[in-house]
């Protein structure tokens, strides 16, 4: 029995199981490992730990298949020359194909104290932690939140909603928040934190971090709690791999999605240097061609030299629980029906994968 191998039930984890299990040859198994005993909803941990929405509501089951095996365990590292993962107490995972998608990790631009004295809302268990230290403040107390991306929007928004007392900073290097957006968007949600008491602090530079303060062009500013949201980088498991790698530490892959030097190795989602911006529509389109090389393979056939680019939708935000932004085909979109919309696919997706 050949053995196909999913590091990582995340976005791109979960697609590949949805596409490829009714593909399955007789003669080949697949094997899931997480250190996580369901899928998370990673788009959700802002509301997570904003203490707005339960534990629970970003959960989804893993799927139940005859040839599906789940391991419960910690990824520790890969060997590309004897085809085997390393898990937790030293234990080996052989296999034939493996895809590794295990997703991404803060990245701190090496500013120093930044991985000690912030909290993180990059994996389920960090979210869980900054969820506790959030909502154990007591009244008054100042939140700095660095970076004004989508997830620092986000978690700041929904914890003004959540936490009416606390006094919320937003640090962000630009001129304006969301600098990946049209200038419209950017100024709605400024406007937006505005009415909302989120003091938004633009053209900053976090130059060092400390034990409740964090130091802004070298300024100390006091805060009870810093939540870093200033950039990511692929799972370290995949920047250790050997070969090239982007400024993200993505790995650079073939057009079949695959390690250049490894044909059987393939790399998923926020694990991939791809020419968008990581996101959970990128891993899950990236998923389906993946399905595409593996079962052409499978039936002896040769896959496509390439793929057409994978088409994403758009983007949405939320702005709380009432209001939100996006882009969708490149039409910017604000206030409710944004939120609706937000809230609609995440039905969605629950409803098709839970
Ligand atoms: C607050 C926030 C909001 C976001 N909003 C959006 C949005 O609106 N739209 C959008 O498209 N994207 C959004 N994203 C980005 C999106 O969540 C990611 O791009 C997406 O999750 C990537 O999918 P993935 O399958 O590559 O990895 P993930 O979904 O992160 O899955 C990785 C999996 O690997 C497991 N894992 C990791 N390391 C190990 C290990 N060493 N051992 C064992 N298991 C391990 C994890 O438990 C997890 O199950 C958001 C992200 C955040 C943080």
């Amino acid at each position: 029995m050949k053995k196909l191998v999913i590091l990582g039930g995340g976005y791109g984890g979960m697609r590949i199981l949805q596409k490829v299990l009714p593909e399955l040859p007789e003669d080949v198994s697949v094997i899931l490992v997480d250190r996580v005993p369901y899928h998370c909803l990673k788009t959700e941990y802002y509301a997570l730990a904003a203490g707005t929405i339960s534990d629970q509501h970003v959960r989804v089951s893993f799927p139940e298949h005859p040839k599906l095996s789940i391991i419960y365990d910690e990824v520790k590292s890969v060997d590309l020359e004897k085809n085997l993962v390393l898990l937790g107490d030293e234990k080996e995972l052989s296999y034939h194909d493996l895809i590794i998608g295990l997703g991404c990790e803060d990245k701190y631009h090496n500013v120093p104290g930044a991985d000690q004295y912030t909290c993180s809302i990059q994996s389920i268990e960090n979210s869980r932690s900054t969820y506790q230290k959030l909502n154990n403040l007591s009244p008054g107390s100042t939140v700095a939140i660095v970076g004004a991306g989508l997830s620092g929007v986000e978690l700041a928004s929904e914890l003004s909603e959540s936490r009416k007392d606390l006094n919320i900073k937003l640090f962000d290097r630009g001129n304006h928040i969301l600098s990946s957006f049209p200038e419209r968007l950017s100024t709605y949600v400024e406007n937006w934190f505005d009415t909302h008491q989120v003091e938004i602090i633009n053209n900053a530079n976090i130059t060092r971090v400390e034990e409740n303060t964090i130091y802004n062009h070298d300024e100390p500013v006091a805060a009870d709690v810093i939540v870093w949201t200033a950039g990511i980088q692929a799972s370290k498991i995949v920047r250790d791999l050997p070969g090239e790698h982007d400024g993200m530490g993505r790995a650079i892959i073939s057009e079949r999605h695959h390690l250049p030097q490894y044909e059987n190795v393939f790399i998923l989602g926020d694990c991939a240097s791809l020419p968008h911006a990581p996101s959970a529509q990128l891993a899950e389109g990236q998923a389906e061609q993946i399905v595409q090389v593996l079962v052409c393979r499978w039936k002896g056939q040769e896959p496509p030299v390439s793929f057409p680019q994978i088409k994403l939708k758009g983007i949405l935000g939320s702005l709380g629980k009432k209001h939100g932004f996006g882009l969708l085909a490149d039409r910017a979109i604000t206030g409710r029906v944004a939120r609706l919309l937000k809230s609609g696919i995440l039905w969605m997706y629950k409803y098709h994968n839970g």
